[in-house]
C-alpha cells in the first residue's frame, strides 16, 4: 500500500512563523503563500485555503470544475479584502495561490503569484504554472535569462496576487492531461527558489511513497538553509477516480485556529537564527508584493538597468585594476632578473651574462652583457664543466671576479 498524496508545510530555519498554508483533499490540492508587511500573512493564505475548500468535491467535467475553482479565487479575494475593512492593521496582506482538482483524466489548475505547480512524469518534471513576477516579465521580454532570474534581487517581487490591492485580479487557469504514474507538485518558493529542479525530479524518481517523498523534499530545503517556510503538497495520480485522502490535511497557518491578533513579537525573525544564516538577506525580501502597476514596473526597470550599468561598471574597473597589478608585477619580475649576473659561454669563450637563466617559453630573460677572450678550450676539464653548466653571481662584481679566476685558471 503507498499512499498517492501527501502534505507538509515547514516553519524554515529563518523564520519566526509559517505563513504557508497547504490543503490536500479528495480531489482538491493547493498551495497559499501568504505575506504582508507587518502582519497578515498567515491569515491571508489561511483565510484563501477556507474561502476555497468548498470546491473539493466531485465535477461533473474538467470546464465545470475550472469554472468553480476560479471563482472561488475570486470570492477569496474579496474576502481578503473585505477582513482588512474589518481589521485594518491587517492592510497589506495578500497571498500566491495555486490550486488543482483532479477530475478523472483531467487536472484543472487556478493560479496566482510564484507559487508553483509541477508535473512530474516518466522521470521529466515541467513546471506548468508561470510565477506572476517581476523577474519572470523581465524574462518574457527578453531582459534577462532564467539562469539571471533565479538570483536577481528583485526575484521575490510579485505582481499579482490575492489581497485587498486589486477587486479583479487576473487569475490563470489551465486544463491538462493526467494519467496513472503521474506525480503533480505543489510548492512554495520556499522549496522552488533553493532546490533546483533536477534535485527535485531526482527525488520523486528515488522515492515512490508520497509522505516520504514530500518530507525529502523539505529536508533538502532545509539542507539549503530554508530561510523561507517551505511547504510541498504532493498528488500521486492512479487509475481510481479520486485520489481520496480520508480526511482533508490542513498544513501550515491553515492548520491553526485563525486569529487576527497581530503579535509583532511573534512575527519577528529570530534573531539568533540570522546571526547564523548568511543568507539573511534574502529574508526581508519574501515579504513584498506590488500591484501590478505600469508606473512600479517602468521604475523597477530603470532600477534593473542601474544595476546592471554599475555591474558593467564595477566589473571594468576591476578587469583593469587586474591587469594592471599583472603588468606591474611582469615588470617587476623583469627588473629583478635583470639585475642578477652569470657566467656562461658564447662562441667557445667564456661571457658575463645579465639575467637569469630561465625563460618564460620562447622568451629569454638574459643576454650577453660581456664576451671575454678566455677560450673554453683552455680551462682545467672541471672549470670547462662547471662553466659549460653556468655559474651564478651575486652581481657584476662577483661575476668578473669569478672570470678573473678563470682566466688564471687557463694561463
Ligand atoms: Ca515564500
Amino acid at each position: 500500500m503507498t499512499s498517492r498524496t501527501a502534505a507538509i508545510s515547514h516553519v524554515g530555519k529563518i523564520r519566526a512563523n509559517n505563513q504557508d498554508s497547504g490543503y490536500a483533499g479528495a480531489h482538491l490540492f493547493v498551495v497559499a503563500d501568504g505575506m504582508g508587511g507587518h502582519a497578515g500573512g498567515d491569515v491571508a493564505s489561511a483565510l484563501a485555503i477556507q474561502a476555497i475548500a468548498h470546491t473539493d468535491r466531485a465535477f461533473g467535467s474538467a470546464e465545470e470544475a475550472e469554472q468553480a475553482l476560479s471563482a472561488a479565487l475570486l470570492d477569496a479575494n474579496r474576502e481578503l479584502a473585505e477582513t482588512v475593512f474589518e481589521h485594518p492593521e491587517l492592510t497589506g496582506m495578500g497571498t500566491t495561490l495555486s490550486g488543482l482538482i483532479r477530475v478523472g483524466d483531467k487536472v484543472v489548475i487556478a493560479h496566482i503569484g510564484d507559487s508553483r505547480i509541477y508535473r512530474w512524469r516518466d522521470g521529466e518534471l515541467e513546471q506548468v504554472t508561470k510565477d506572476h513576477t517581476f523577474v519572470q516579465r523581465l524574462v518574457d521580454s527578453g531582459r534577462i535569462t532564467a539562469d539571471e532570474a533565479a538570483v536577481h534581487p528583485r526575484r521575490s517581487v510579485l505582481m499579482r496576487v490575492l489581497g485587498d490591492v486589486d477587486i479583479n485580479p487576473e487569475i490563470d487557469t489551465m486544463v491538462l492531461d493526467t494519467k496513472p504514474g503521474d506525480r503533480w507538485l505543489l510548492c512554495s518558493d520556499g522549496l522552488s527558489g533553493y532546490v533546483g529542479e533536477e534535485k527535485i525530479a531526482e527525488l520523486l524518481a528515488g522515492i515512490p511513497e508520497a509522505g516520504a517523498a514530500a518530507e525529502a523534499l523539505v529536508a533538502e530545503s532545509l539542507d539549503h538553509g530554508a530561510p523561507d517556510n517551505v511547504t510541498v503538497v504532493l498528488v500521486g495520480v492512479d487509475g481510481s477516480d479520486s485520489s481520496a485522502a480520508s480526511a482533508p490535511m490542513m498544513v501550515g497557518s491553515a492548520s491553526r485556529p485563525l486569529t487576527f491578533e497581530v503579535d509583532t513579537a511573534r512575527r519577528g525573525i529570530r534573531l539568533p537564527a540570522i546571526l547564523l544564516h548568511p543568507l539573511m538577506t534574502s529574508v526581508a525580501e519574501n515579504e513584498h508584493f506590488e500591484p501590478e502597476s505600469e508606473e512600479f514596473l517602468r521604475e523597477l526597470i530603470a532600477e534593473d538597468r542601474r544595476r546592471r550599468i554599475r555591474r558593467r561598471i564595477t566589473w571594468s574597473v576591476g578587469i583593469t585594476l587586474i591587469v594592471a597589478l599583472l603588468v606591474g608585477a611582469a615588470v617587476l619580475g623583469y627588473r629583478w632578473t635583470q639585475s642578477r649576473y652569470y657566467v656562461g659561454v658564447i662562441d667557445g669563450n667564456v661571457a658575463v651574462y645579465q639575467g637569469v637563466q630561465q625563460g618564460i617559453g620562447p622568451i629569454r630573460l638574459s643576454s650577453v652583457y660581456l664576451e671575454t677572450d678566455v677560450a673554453l678550450d683552455d680551462l682545467p676539464p672541471f672549470s670547462r664543466q662547471t662553466v659549460e653548466a653556468t655559474i651564478n653571481a651575486d652581481d657584476l662584481q662577483d661575476a668578473l671576479s669569478i672570470v678573473e679566476r678563470l682566466k688564471r685558471a687557463s694561463d
